[in-house]
């Protein structure tokens, strides 16, 4: 199984047999409360008609198309509808998709795209990638290298040349902010700086960054971080990716991270909630600026050597198509925002209890934080994530860091049985 500990698991299985709305229901029979969104990727809620009916409409119309110098009119609808939504609004000019099929190919997409555009402009000395530290990107080869898990990058061989930015979380400075942004490490994307001059710009070709790190237990932005990060890079002709896997279609209470935080990247990467979790899709959006470099070559040419049989799927696409009707007309890519003054103080209303040492929120997301057990990091929020789901609740941990995202759909009434049912579980694992 994947990103599970298989022999732990064989022992005592969670298996969830059917989804509705906002909750699971376990091949036992029990309703768990959906905390996690799936993984991050439900954001609409479980069991949407409209996309069944889109999927079964589109496998009895066109069921697939080659990739191959072939293409269909489903893809072309899909990427001009998100084109309409593109992060940064029309001014940023990221409305050129190209479709993956999975987060993991959408970095190693965009780490490519980077490549060939600075290639296109003459620049192809640029080919070192940077990432950040407890970064994640997926488990591409791509995403490993720029990630920071240092249990994937341990064990595999990397692109080469490629170095990190050190990452923002700092619970000394910053623990228990409330109301925004942390106010302390904008100074840290000065990092940018010293490997620019460590390497030379001209072995750059891109930094990625998720602009909310999620994967890696909720790390927010310090205020001023992005604007630093985006400054330095125009500055040095390196492109800046931003990696909205999660954060991507409303999580932040706005379509994109880049519409929340008012900074705009080059490349950016999305999958997850594209579809609402329901058929695998990526997408990258570029730049025009970018896109257009990578059609300067010689007639005929090949632009983008690059591509997977399934980009575009047609029954992907028309799923995503049904879910961003629904986001649309039910408001949920805005909804977060809503909701976030709720999620704040129903988050925080678990701060005094045993071994919470911080609490983040953002949107619809947050990240509580234990205090590790000194002989097993990872333990307490492993039992804090048993208990829950054994009173049905589903959250997900890393490390010691409890990881909440739930659908957007979620109601005030549901947040609050959320929060408590997890105060319960954090008393009973002290
Ligand atoms: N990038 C980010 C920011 C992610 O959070 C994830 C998955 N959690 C990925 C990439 C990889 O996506 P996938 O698992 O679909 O390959």
């Amino acid at each position: 199984m994947p990103f599970t500990a298989n022999r732990q698991f064989k022992a005592a299985p969670r298996l969830l047999a059917a989804a509705e709305g906002m909750y699971y229901t376990s091949d036992d029979g029990r309703r768990v409360l959906d905390g996690t969104a799936g993984l991050w990727c439900v954001n609409a809620g479980h069991g949407r008609r409209r996309i069944t009916e889109a999927v079964e409409r589109q496998l009895s119309t066109l069921d697939f198309a080659p990739t191959f110098q072939m293409g269909h009119p489903v893809a072309f609808d899909f990427a001009q509808r998100l084109a309409a939504i593109a992060p940064g609004g029309e001014a940023a000019g990221l409305d050129r998709v190209f479709f993956t099929n999975s987060g993991s190919e959408s970095v190693d997409t965009a780490l490519k795209i980077a490549i060939a555009y600075q290639r296109a402009i003459g620049q192809g000395t640029r080919t070192r990638v940077i990432g950040r530290e407890r970064g994640y990107h997926g488990v591409g080869f791509g995403g490993i290298t720029v990630g920071g898990l240092v249990n994937n990058r341990r064990v595999f061989p990397l692109l080469p040349g490629a170095d990190h930015l050190r990452h923002t979380h700092d619970p000394a400075r910053n623990a228990f902010a409330k109301g925004g942004l942390p106010e302390h490490g904008a100074e840290l994307a000065d990092d940018l700086e010293r490997l620019v001059a460590l390497h030379g710009a001209e072995t750059i070709a891109a930094v990625i960054v998720e602009p909310m790190a999620g994967s890696t237990g909720v790390l927010l932005p310090p205020k001023g971080y992005l604007e630093k990060l985006r400054e330095i890079a125009v500055r040095h002709g390196i492109l800046l990716i931003f990696d909205e896997v999660i954060t991507g279609f409303g999580r932040l209470g706005a379509s994109f991270a880049t519409d929340y935080f008012g900074v705009t990247p080059d490349l950016v990467t999305t999958a997850k909630g594209i579809t609402n979790g329901t058929i695998p899709m990526g997408a990258v959006f570029a730049s025009r600026k970018v896109h257009d470099a990578l059609m300067t070559g010689p007639e005929a040419a090949i632009e983008l050597f690059h591509g997977y049989t399934y980009s575009g799927h047609p029954v992907a696409c028309a799923a995503g198509l049904a879910t961003l009707d629904i986001y649309a007309e039910e408001g949920l890519l805005t909804r977060a925002a809503e909701l976030a003054p709720h999620w704040e103080e129903a988050m925080h209303s678990l701060r005094d209890l045993p071994n919470v040492v911080d609490i983040r929120t953002i949107g619809l997301v947050a990240g509580i934080e234990l205090a590790s057990r000194k002989d097993a990091i990872g333990a307490r929020a492993y039992d804090v994530f048993v208990d829950c789901f054994n009173k049905g609740l589903l959250i997900r941990v890393t490390g010691d860091i409890i990881a909440l995202s739930p659908p957007l759909i979620v109601e005030k009434g549901q947040i609050d049985d959320l929060a408590s049912t997890l105060a319960d579980a954090l008393k009973r694992a002290a």
